[in-house]
């Protein structure tokens, strides 16, 4: 049945998609197939516009006075709350702040402080790297006071014991684009007495989340990946209010503190969320990344998932259906519900191919040693844009196109 979808299949796809007309609020070039928001969204319409009016009528007309008069030191508490219900969150109980890794910092050494009986952070040996680095750099600098215990997936309830702190997960799988069960990961973790700390970067704007439903403890994300705020955009971090109370920062800085220009001697931390602030917040980073959690929040998890679903059902159906004879092992799980909004193939030659693919005009990315990533992103992408990725990756392993010296040569970006 897969085989006998037919390009007119994915365009009257299109015609009935409810959300089809968002494409059109961004700013993507023509001919291009992106499947690589997973890795930076492209700009929203708005976003020159917005940044540009910041730099302009506001930095450039007001200058100091722009934090007051145009309330630029209230941006990064709006835009948090706006990110709140993408990810079943509450108003205030989160921030938007730094870098996913200096949030993941923030909180794992909050959280270590909050079980200070219990000495060991709990991952999984895939987890994305920066995730487990920034662990082992901040039990180093507890100096013996904390343990990093590295598991494999289906090990994770065996390495729960009375010393875990915190469980430190990543809810989609950046390789194979595999989805945790958070409700019941969750619930194990709280079962032995220890935190969860998700991080939701292949999740927030992508696939639903309830973070306040399953009672968890903390949480960061990325504002450049499915949240389109724009190359390095700041970040995310969640703390559930019945923490925020023993909450404490070990970047205890003066936007974190209860009364910053009261310029104290001594810091007191901000009476909720916000005491996970650190330093002044990049107004005009902030200004894009507001675009970006509109660009989202104007759909709706909901109508988002939906079609994440169907567009990832499509791409491995035709993958399933026209690429079978060439190598080519799907490494997502197959079921919807345990998937995220990505789906990744395994090819011996990947890296080549998706060079390959990128020189057709297809944008997808490559993870060591041999997958080949592509992105759902389904604000913009089109079921006739999987139709088209598909028969271009057949071409190419067909005519073994990608086997040329000029497709192995590695960037330093892959
Ligand atoms: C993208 C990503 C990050 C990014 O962290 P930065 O501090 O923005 O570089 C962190 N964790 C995961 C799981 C990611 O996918």
């Amino acid at each position: 049945m897969a085989a006998a979808i037919s390009r007119d299949d994915a365009l009257a796809l299109d015609a009935e998609d409810p959300i089809a007309a968002f494409r059109d609020r961004f700013v993507l070039p023509r001919d291009l197939i992106y499947l690589d928001g997973n890795s930076l969204g492209p700009p929203p319409l708005n976003v020159q516009q917005r940044v540009g009016e910041v730099m302009a009528r506001e930095w450039g007309a007001d200058l100091i006075g722009g934090w007051t008069k145009h309330g630029w030191i209230d941006l990064p508490g709006r835009i948090a709350g706006a990110i709140a219900p993408l990810i079943g969150a509450s108003q205030g109980e989160v921030v938007v702040a730094d870098s996913t890794s200096v949030n993941l910092f923030k909180l794992l050494a909050a959280a270590l402080r909050l079980r200070s009986d219990r000495p060991v952070i709990l991952s999984e040996r895939d987890n994305f790297p920066t995730d487990l680095y920034i662990a082992e750099g901040l039990v180093g600098l507890l100096g013996g006071g904390a343990s990093l215990r590295l598991v494999d997936r289906a090990d994770l309830a065996d390495g729960l014991g009375p010393d875990v702190a915190v469980v430190m997960l990543t809810h989609v799988d950046f390789r194979t684009g595999a989805m945790h069960d958070m409700a019941a990961r969750t619930a194990a973790a709280h079962e032995c007495g220890a935190l969860v700390l998700w991080d939701l970067s292949h999740s927030a704007g992508a696939v639903p989340v309830e973070l306040d439903r399953h009672q968890v403890d903390l949480a960061v994300g990325c504002g450049y990946k499915y949240l389109n705020g724009g190359p390095g955009a700041p970040a995310f971090a969640f703390a559930a209010r019945r923490h925020h109370q023993e909450l404490r920062s070990p970047l205890s800085g003066w936007m974190g503190h209860a009364s910053p220009f009261d310029f104290d001697v001594d810091y007191r931390p901000a009476p909720g969320v916000d005491r996970l602030l650190a330093g002044t917040p990049p107004i005009l980073s902030l200004a894009a990344l507001e675009c970006g959690v509109e660009s989202i929040a104007a759909i709706g998890m909901d109508l988002l998932r939906a079609k994440s679903v169907a567009l990832t059902e499509l791409f491995i159906a035709l993958v399933e259906g026209r690429c079978a004879d060439f190598g080519i092992e799907i490494v997502s799980p197959r079921e919807a519900a345990l998937r995220g909004s990505q789906v990744s193939l395994r090819h011996p030659g990947g890296y080549a191919v998706m060079q390959a693919l990128i020189a057709a005009g297809v944008v997808g990315d490559f993870r060591h040693p041999d997958l080949l990533r592509f992105g759902f992103a389904p604000a913009y992408v089109r079921f006739v844009d999987v139709w088209d990725a598909v028969e271009r990756l057949r071409e190419i392993l067909d005519s073994a196109a990608w086997d040329r010296a000029e497709y192995r040569v590695r960037g330093k970006v892959t």
